[in-house]
């Protein structure tokens, strides 16, 4: 094996197709030229790679553009319909599955509550979701599906499927969703953590197109980031890269159900939010505000950008103790990008600017100009987008298996 872990033709040709097949999907309008300075591969070699692609029906040739000096190419696209997924977000407390084609647009999906649902019901709800959108395929979709791909929160040991722990959930220990969920439909399934599918989303869909080092932070009922490095997920040793909502922000803070002390997560994850938001409501009784026993997170929200000063403070310190975290992987990883998601950055710009303003306190000047910060802007949601992708990226890996014409993939090509 060569340092590259290329072992054959075979794994070498999938190799460049992989990365002739991302070109293309990383900017519209792509041409076999665009192709030739993007990947440095020569004419030749992209005519050969294109047309293997065409034959497979994963690409197809588009429309005439003009290119330099008056010259006109044909440009390339994917086929967005040439393999579907099926995409779970298991969350802590709901879960929604939906059909995506290979672009990550989402065709139909449903939606259900999990609160206060034991281990079994939790696992028969996600059967029973996944049944119906079956259910809803036509024989065409159907026989294009190449895989599911889930979203949990973490920590997820390994690559095998298995859920370490989720806190505040108790039961949810060592559980192997993706291998139960893979026998029951015999489809090749894979499961990552949230925090690395939305990392991937924003790579493949999002404002993170062609960033070489991109964090997502999932800042929701637990907090958690996703690394992609030149277009991989990093996940470290075991998978667990990432798991910031368990670093030490207070050093003789509550203990966390992780073991550790003063989590990042206990400060500013949508649960402390709110928590503390009720609390708030049923003291302090500020003028605007509901009652505790209905308070939503999003109403909070909404009295910040309204200006109500409490909201207003609330929204800003969880931005200040989200911002810590944030120079934590300032200082720890570099990133050209961070992008922030989920229940907490629908608080917006309010959120963003306390971000920012840690950022600007706490980080060397240089550092903190160059590395962008930014609220997510995929819809549906990364962690929920990025199922699909998943395993569409696992099919991309490996291509040379898969037979021309329309793709059919069996459980061992994946
Ligand atoms: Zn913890």
């Amino acid at each position: 094996m060569t340092q590259f872990g290329i072992t054959s033709v075979g794994h070498l040709q999938d190799h460049n197709l992989r990365r002739v097949l991302e070109a293309i999907m990383s900017r519209d309008g792509m041409t076999r030229q665009d192709l030739v300075e993007t990947t440095g591969f020569s004419p030749a070699g992209i005519s050969k790679l294109v047309g293997i692609l065409i034959d497979k029906e994963l690409v197809q040739e588009h429309n005439l553009v003009s290119r330099r000096r008056g010259r006109r190419a044909i440009s390339l696209r994917i086929n967005e319909n040439c393999m579907y997924s099926l995409g779970v977000r298991f969350a802590r407390n709901y879960v929604k599955v939906g059909i995506f084609n290979v672009m990550g647009r989402l065709l139909s999906s449903n939606y259900r509550s999990i609160e206060e649902q034991d281990l079994e019901t939790t696992i028969e709800t996600i059967t029973d979701q996944i049944d119906d959108q079956m259910q809803a395929m036509d024989d065409e979709m159907r026989a294009k599906l190449m895989g599911i791909g889930i979203s949990a929160p973490g920590p997820l040991f390994g690559t095998d499927g298995r859920i370490a722990l989720i806190s505040n959930a108790p039961g949810w220990r060592n559980v192997a969703l993706a291998e139960c969920i893979q026998e029951r439909f015999g489809k090749p399934t894979f499961m990552e953590h949230d925090a690395n599918v939305s990392a991937l989303a924003e790579y493949w869909y999002g404002q993170g197109r062609n960033v070489r080092r991109l964090v997502y932070v999932v800042a929701d009922r637990g907090v958690g980031a996703g690394f992609m490095l030149d277009g991989a997920i990093y996940g470290g040793m075991n998978n667990i890269a990432g798991e910031i909502g368990h670093t030490t922000i207070q050093f003789n803070g509550p203990k966390c159900d992780c073991g550790n002390y003063g989590c990042l997560e206990m400060y500013c994850s949508s649960l402390a939010f709110l928590r503390k938001a009720k609390w708030i409501a049923k003291e302090e009784r500020p003028a605007g505000w509901p009652g505790p026993h209905r308070l939503t997170t999003d109403q909070v929200f909404e009295l910040a950008v309204d200006g109500e000063p409490v909201a207003k403070h609330l929204v800003e310190e969880s931005g200040r103790f989200l911002g810590i975290g944030v120079v934590n992987l300032i200082n720890a990883f570099n990133p050209d990008m961070i992008v922030l998601g989920d229940e907490m950055a629908r608080a917006g710009e309010l959120l963003l600017q306390s971000v920012h303003s840690v950022v600007r306190e706490r980080v060397i000047p240089e550092i903190a100009e160059e590395t962008r910060i930014v609220l997510s802007q995929i819809i549906p949601e990364p962690a929920f987008a990025g199922t699909g992708s998943l395993v569409v990226k696992r099919v991309f890996e490996s291509l040379s298996q898969v037979e021309d014409g329309p793709l059919v993939v069996s459980r061992t090509q994946v």
